[in-house]
């Protein structure tokens, strides 16, 4: 953790500062340490160079040893695709240019997908993420003075509020329990004038009630590793099946939804192999996902609006895509949208 980061921070619970103890490390790079804050009781702990604030069960939880077994299925620089990149600059609306040496917020940062994008693009990030997955970020995009790694929880960033001039979130909101909240929070966080994108699955019938809703009442509450093995089998006995059904003509997108599997045509241009990855890394989220809340575009245009995004776009790809503003500081603009404040979740 750098001191760049540090400045940031702030206590979770209470956005008083934080202490610094470092125990293994220097100042200008803490690898060990706690983070005390200062106006009240709160501990945080930094470990291999990342702060947690969140409890020590999500810091040891086996979801990073997910992610880290099919780190290749999904970085574009792994595979030598454009497909995190594309999507990104589409979703966002922002151009490469345009994001040198500014700050950015990443929530739900994954094993760093988009992280590579933005930070390609010359950017400071501050990646987040409420799992261990962020240690594979970081094992995978490595040390940078313009990367930082946080573990996180959304309803709780522990930054000072309105300092990053870009926030995104994507891949995520439809996994929590409160979407709404969590772009409110998002929102906080960013300066006059800032930035925000976000995206959210859509209703689709077959994931409220094809057979993956139906199978995860056997599987939400089994252990990450196991729900790993389970979905490694189950994507080798359907992956041909699927396959074989997708070729029917007329009807075999169709016949595709009746497994429960991700169809094809949603895992990309990429190889069998890679396909075959991701198949599997998409049926173990689904079948160990606490929540599925899917957005539409009624819905994330009154969250955008009450969390006071301006210069609101929502749009739909692949996924429900929401944009836009936060009003610069002097704007009276009486069509400018004021902020609700977040829940507490
Ligand atoms: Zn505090």
């Amino acid at each position: 953790m750098r001191p760049e980061l540090y400045q940031r921070l702030r206590c979770p619970r209470c956005q008083g500062r934080l202490g610094l103890q470092v125990e293994a490390g220097t100042y200008d790079d803490v690898t060990t340490g706690w983070l005390d804050c200062l106006a009240c009781v709160e501990r945080f702990a930094i470990i291999s160079g990342i702060p947690r604030f969140v409890p020590c069960e999500a810091y040891a939880d086996s979801v990073g040893i997910l992610w880290d077994a099919f780190r290749h299925a999904v970085l574009d620089s792994a595979l030598g695709l454009t497909q995190n990149h594309d999507r990104f600059l589409q979703q966002s609306g922002w151009t490469v240019d345009e994001l040198q040496g500014k700050w950015i917020l990443e929530v739900g940062c994954g094993v760093g997908r988009f992280t590579e994008i933005a930070f390609q693009a010359g950017a400071n990030i501050v990646a987040v993420d409420y799992s261990t997955a962020v240690d594979v970020c970081h094992k995978n995009l490595g040390d940078d003075p313009r990367l930082h790694y946080v573990q996180g929880d959304i309803y709780g960033l522990p930054f000072r509020p309105a300092q990053f001039d870009y926030v995104y979130c994507f891949g995520l909101l439809h996994r929590l329990p409160d979407p709404r909240s969590a772009i409110l929070h998002l929102s906080t966080h960013l300066k006059p004038g800032g930035k925000l994108a976000v995206d959210i699955a859509p209703p689709r019938w077959f994931r409220r009630f094809g057979p993956t809703a139906w199978l995860r009442f056997l599987t939400r509450h089994m252990s990450r590793a196991t729900a790993l093995k389970f979905s490694m089998a189950l994507t080798n006995a359907l992956l041909p099946v699927q396959r074989a059904l997708g070729m029917v003509p007329g009807i075999g997108r169709r016949l595709e939804r009746l497994l429960p599997i991700a169809p094809i045509d949603t895992l990309g241009l990429c190889t069998r192999e890679v396909q075959h990855e991701r198949a599997c890394l998409a049926m173990c989220d689904r079948l160990t996902a606490t929540h599925h809340q899917p957005g539409c575009r009624d819905k994330l245009t009154e969250w955008l609006t009450d969390a006071g995004i301006n210069d609101r776009q929502i749009f739909a790809t692949q996924w429900i895509v929401g944009r836009g503003s936060k009003p610069v500081a002097h704007q009276s603009n009486s069509s400018m949208s004021t902020p609700t404040q977040p829940r507490a979740a």
